[in-house]
């Protein structure tokens, strides 16, 4: 089969975003995914019950509010279908002793809340968004563009109106910036936790700037959540593709990519299918995947050593349910519902939880939890009444006993993770609960390939596999060794998290080198009703 110019291989929400582009830049695309839906990470299933639907992945799509794809609104996609909502509160977060912090979207508000706690951490929370609006445009602008060599990064640092001190703070550790700005035991423990929302371990080096950017953006943006689950994200994107000639095919796990003469050509899928590529191929297939499918024989030595170096970053725990009422959370005002409810003791816990992960230990004691209510905003999710809650926990899959052993223990995880979150609910109960699904962080990988070794966000964004050093030195441009075969997703820059800007950059470099640019796929403004 051929007519294609551009093949995507995977429909996570990066492709679809660079297969979006391509398209209105007058492209011929395909995109062929393995899995019987499309959005990768961002899609949604019934996991529980029919008409309850879940977000089997990611839910906040926080990252993407900053990419110029939404800022600019360049692809339009609130005529496609997509629409956000923006909880309020923010986030509460109770403590076993009775106390809570509720971020509201109100700044004054939030600030109320930690001046009961500590005037002075309600002053440095202003102080410290302060000085994110200084660093964010240079944040912003490295993210939204391919990576630079870490010298150029570090002049544009300096030259931001913080200067050096902006270079201190991005070498630094999220904890210790956290450690010196705020003085309160439970204050520290809010702005650890959230700074720790997209899983960088926050004591190594280099998460300095987490510490700012995450509160910052929730602040911003609230836990933005899209209408009717997170799969609403691709299908935006699909429509655009779909109204600009592109084909989208679902159940299609690429098996092959064919290179002749040091060019990418055409893929294969496991159905025997065979897609010729005219110009181009996208991938977002794991890199460590990717040499079994080209060939290692077409990646030099350097790309191979680099791909063999790769670590995974840290995973999740993620129970599903399926409720016939909203849990309630302990506030200071009384019980109340919240979209999103964190749950960190103390620095100590968050010390505790690292080392265990690090040591392959299962470690309930004082875990950390994530638990969204998505049904609270949106009651569109289930039926009328009921609601979908998510328990997230953050425990490793490399277990002493081997990742497989996952199977045998995850039914009583997930209770003893339920209980223990439980205290701090005055309704959560499993008599509220109607059905449930777990997924260990093996699941995770066995849903999505590229969640390797369960890693959620492609690989660890340590500094050796980041910016310039995403995925490979001297191949973090989105193209690879083969010509014409491109790789796009979460293990490039700057990547995991529903930021759409691997997506974006990578359809910069890809319309470039086809002889169109990214300005001309936008200025195609589109007046058809989709
Ligand atoms: C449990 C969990 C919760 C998360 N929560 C959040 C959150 O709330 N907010 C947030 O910002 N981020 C969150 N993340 C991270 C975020 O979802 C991902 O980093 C992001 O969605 C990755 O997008 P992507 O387009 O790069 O790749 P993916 O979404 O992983 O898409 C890759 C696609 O490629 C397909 N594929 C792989 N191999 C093949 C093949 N051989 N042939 C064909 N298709 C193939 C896969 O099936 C998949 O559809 C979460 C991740 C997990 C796992």
């Amino acid at each position: 089969m051929s007519g294609y110019d551009i093949i995507f291989a995977g429909a996570g929400h990066n492709n679809l975003v660079t297969a979006a582009y391509a398209a209105k830049a007058g492209f011929r695309v395909l995109v062929l995914e393995g899995a019987a839906r499309i959005g990768g990470n961002t899609t949604c299933e019934e996991l529980t019950l029919p008409g309850y639907v879940h977000d089997p992945c990611a839910t906040a799509h926080n990252l993407i509010q900053s990419n110029p794809l939404m800022r600019n609104n360049e692809l339009d996609l609130d005529r496609y279908g997509l629409t956000y909502l923006s909880p309020d509160p923010v986030f509460t977060m109770p403590f076993l002793d009775g106390a809570s912090i509720t971020m509201w979207r109100d700044l004054d508000r939030t600030c109320a809340e930690l001046a009961r706690f500590s005037p002075p951490d309600a002053k440095a929370y202003r102080e410290l968004l302060a000085d994110w609006d200084v660093m964010a445009p240079v944040v912003n602008a490295e993210r939204a563009m391919p990576p630079q060599p870490p010298n150029e990064v570090d002049a544009l640092t300096r030259q931001s109106a913080l200067g050096d001190e902006m270079l201190t703070i991005r070498r630094a550790t999220a904890l210790d910036i956290i450690k010196q700005r705020f003085r309160e035991d439970h204050v520290r423990a809010f702005f650890a936790w959230i700074a720790f929302m997209t899983l960088h371990p926050l004591d190594e080096s280099e998460t300095g700037l987490m510490a700012f950017s995450l509160v910052a953006g929730r602040q911003r943006f609230s836990w933005i959540v899209p209408e009717g689950g997170s799969i609403q994200l691709p299908m935006a994107l699909a429509r655009i593709i779909d109204e600009h000639g592109g084909t989208i095919l679902t159940s299609k796990p690429i098996v092959r990519i064919d290179v002749e003469n040091g060019h990418a050509t055409a893929v294969e899928t496991s159905d025997g299918a065979r897609y010729q590529a005219g110009k181009a191929i996208v991938s977002t297939i794991h890199v460590k995947h990717l040499g079994g499918l080209v060939g290692e024989e077409h990646l030099p030595d350097a790309y191979r050593a680099g791909v063999a170096r790769w670590e995974p970053n840290l995973t999740m725990f993620a129970t599903h349910y399926a409720t016939s009422e909203a849990p309630r959370f302990n506030t200071e005002r009384g019980a109340e519902p919240s979209v999103t409810v964190g749950a960190l003791e103390s620095l100590e816990a968050y010390d505790a939880m690292l080392a265990a992960y690090r040591s392959g230990r299962i470690d309930l004691k004082e875990p950390v939890f994530l638990a969204l209510t998505p049904t609270v905003i949106d009651p569109s999710r289930a039926p009328a009444g009921r609601h979908t809650f998510k328990l997230v926990s953050f425990l490793p899959y490399e277990l002493a006993e081997g990742p497989e052993h996952w199977d045998q223990v995850k039914g009583e995880v997930s209770n003893v993770l339920f209980d223990r979150f439980a205290r701090l609910s005055p309704n959560l109960s499993k008599s509220i609960v109607l059905a449930e699904h777990v997924n260990s962080p093996l699941d995770l990988e066995r849903r999505n390939p590229a969640n390797w070794r369960g890693s959620c966000h492609g690989g660890a964004n340590s500094p050796e596999q980041s910016g310039y050093f995403r995925p490979v030195e001297g191949w973090s441009s989105y193209r690879t060794p083969v010509a014409g075969l491109y790789q796009n997703g979460a293990c490039t820059h700057p990547g995991g998290s529903v930021s759409g800007l691997p997506g974006r950059n990578c359809a910069g470099i890809l319309l470039q080198d086809l002889g169109s640019s990214l300005q001309e796929a936008i200025a195609r403004k589109d007046t058809a009703k989709p």
